[in-house]
């Protein structure tokens, strides 16, 4: 039996600890490269979804990549916690002064405390007017197929996120051509849509401050390499 967790949307799921085989999948590069590798990873730890525990792994598969990405990381967070428990002690460094300092967190006091939010998603997804062209933009929740383009693209970042992420514009899904031809204000404003889907279920960013020269700047958890194969030291304290 495993761990049953809630996610964000209300969905149950009942998950089993990291092992071996699933922390190898790290070491993946083709999984990385062609995006699939968070799809396989949490796949490989959910036991049931909704209940039902007779999902094949390809089911499952295909489950979390329909899943909105702040259920995703909900569940990459509790898997995270049930694997490894909730400490994490890591080094990071300043963007800023480009020391490198040391950080001991508890994710799970972070969640409980809501340093670390947990959103209510809305409705549905979010329509948002374009000042310029008079025209509107349809804005959904990003989920793992959302992911998956992201991390097969090369070096478009720019108009790459908008393309993935606007489901509509002006009642179809926007091509390049019609990114050429929208107004600055209009992309400012489809950006900003972008960003506030964002505020549904778990994104687990943290600030951080700097011990060096005090500057504080957000931190993806999910960017760090402690939260996916934390070591453990007897000690348990981050050198600087
Ligand atoms: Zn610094």
């Amino acid at each position: 039996m495993g761990t049953e967790i809630t996610l964000p949307s209300g969905r149950k799921a009942e998950i089993t600890p990291i092992d071996g085989k699933t922390e190898r999948l790290l070491e993946d590069k083709e999984l990385l490269r062609n995006g699939t590798l968070i799809d396989k990873y949490l796949a490989s730890r959910i036991e049931s979804l909704d209940g039902d525990s007779s999902l094949t792994p390809q089911q499952k598969e295909k489950e979390v990549l329909d899943m909105r990405t702040g259920d995703r990381n909900f569940l990459l967070y509790e898997i995270r916690i049930d694997s490894y428990g909730p400490g994490m002690t890591f080094n990071y460094q300043c963007p800023s002064c480009k020391k490198t300092s040391g950080y001991q967190i508890d994710l799970r006091k972070l969640l409980d405390d809501e340093t670390i939010k947990v959103h209510p998603y809305r409705d549905g997804p979010l329509r948002v007017e374009l000042p310029r062209s008079g025209g509107y933009a349809v804005i959904d929740y990003m989920t793992g197929r959302e992911e998956r383009k992201g991390a097969q693209l090369k070096g478009n970042p720019i108009s790459g996120t908008i393309l993935i992420r606007v489901k509509e514009l002006n009642g179809r899904p926007p091509t390049l051509k019609d990114y050429d031809a929208l107004i600055g204000e209009d992309l400012a404003v489809i950006r900003g849509g972008i960003k506030e889907m964002e505020n549904g279920g778990l994104f687990p960013t943290l600030e951080l401050t700097c011990l060096d020269c005090g500057n504080e700047y957000p931190a993806d958890l999910r960017s760090i390499i402690d939260f996916f194969a934390p070591t453990k030291t007897s000690t348990g304290s981050a050198g600087p």
